[in-house]
């Protein structure tokens, strides 16, 4: 069994990326993907740990593109994370994400909830600071009682303290991804939160199948057995690589367990050859 879809203290994730490829080798895994949120920052660490574990160490990153209004997750896998044009993106997502912390804990304060951008930065630990993080805090400093209630009160959209942040387009994230030799997979397509139709599933993974995505998570979390056979099908439609995750984060996000997911979750190690076949395009030109 595999996991290609997990997240380190590099992003929001609790674990660091050594200690996530140790779990993954108790759970009984075989190969894993690391696919932090905006940054490579956890791939050396998380290779070495994998080669110490014994486990195939695959170095990913997760992408949020703009989607009519909204936004779309978008895994890259097997990319070179030291090229240029794939770290400036994420570079430039990150300067983004700066000036949108001060803004969003300007409106926090305003708002009457007091955290400041030192305890968000530190809360945060490495390079990618979101709202993943001030949820955490606005938790802790009693200011609500949960993380979806900091989403629903504070943060989420059209709340008192949201504020939009850059996302790069589709084609330019899997522009970048392909430009690094590595697929772009389309992260969790029933949505996230989850509960998009099929036919909306549909009509993206169409319109993403014309930009050059290569995969999709057809095993998830969260996805109901009728939703993966649906997922299963509208691959073969497009002829898009089967991929599977689990989303881990760790203590954040509990009940979304490093390869079992919330318990039904089974991704096969035979996944692998599939999307490696993709892979092997993109390396030969890049
Ligand atoms: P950011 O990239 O800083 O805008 O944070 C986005 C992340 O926040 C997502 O990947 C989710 O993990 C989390 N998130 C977004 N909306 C919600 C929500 N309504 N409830 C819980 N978590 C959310
Ligand atoms: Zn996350
Ligand atoms: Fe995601
Ligand atoms: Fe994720």
């Amino acid at each position: 069994m595999i996991d290609l879809h997990t997240h380190s203290t590099a992003s929001d994730g609790t674990l660091t990326p050594s200690r996530l490829a140790e779990q993954a080798n108790e759970a009984g895994l075989t190969a894993l993907a690391l696919t932090d949120h905006d940054t490579v920052a956890g791939i050396d660490e998380f290779m070495a740990g994998c080669r110490q574990a014994g486990i195939e160490g695959i170095p990913g990153v997760e992408f949020s593109a703009s989607w009519y209004g909204g936004s779309l997750h978008l895994v890259g896998l097997f990319i070179d994370h030291f090229n240029g044009p794939l770290r400036e993106l994420l570079e430039e997502i990150r300067r983004h994400r700066a000036r949108r912390n001060e803004t969003m804990v300007a409106k926090l304060n305003e708002a009457g909830a007091a955290i400041t951008l030192e305890e968000l930065k530190q809360e945060a630990g490495g390079e990618v600071v979101g709202r993943p993080h001030v949820a955490e805090i606005l938790v802790r400093k009693r200011f609500c009682p949960d993380r979806k209630t900091a989403f629903d009160r504070w943060i989420g959209t059209g709340c008192p303290a949201y504020v939009r942040r850059f996302l790069p387009l589709p084609e330019d994230v899997i522009g970048r991804i392909h430009g690094a030799g590595g697929i772009a997979v389309m992260a969790h397509p029933f949505g996230n939160p989850h509960g998009e139709t099929r036919a909306k599933v549909r009509k993206t993974l169409k319109y993403l199948a014309e930009l050059g995505l290569d995969g999709v998570e057809v095993y998830y979390s969260d996805h109901s057995p009728e939703e993966t056979a649906d997922a299963m099908m509208l691959a073969r439609e497009f002829s898009l690589a089967p991929s599977g995750g689990s989303d881990f984060h760790g203590r954040t996000m509990p009940g979304m367990e490093l390869g079992r997911g919330r318990g039904n979750l089974r991704i096969a190690d035979d996944l692998l050859a599939g999307l490696k076949a993709r892979a092997a395009v993109w390396k030969n030109r890049a």
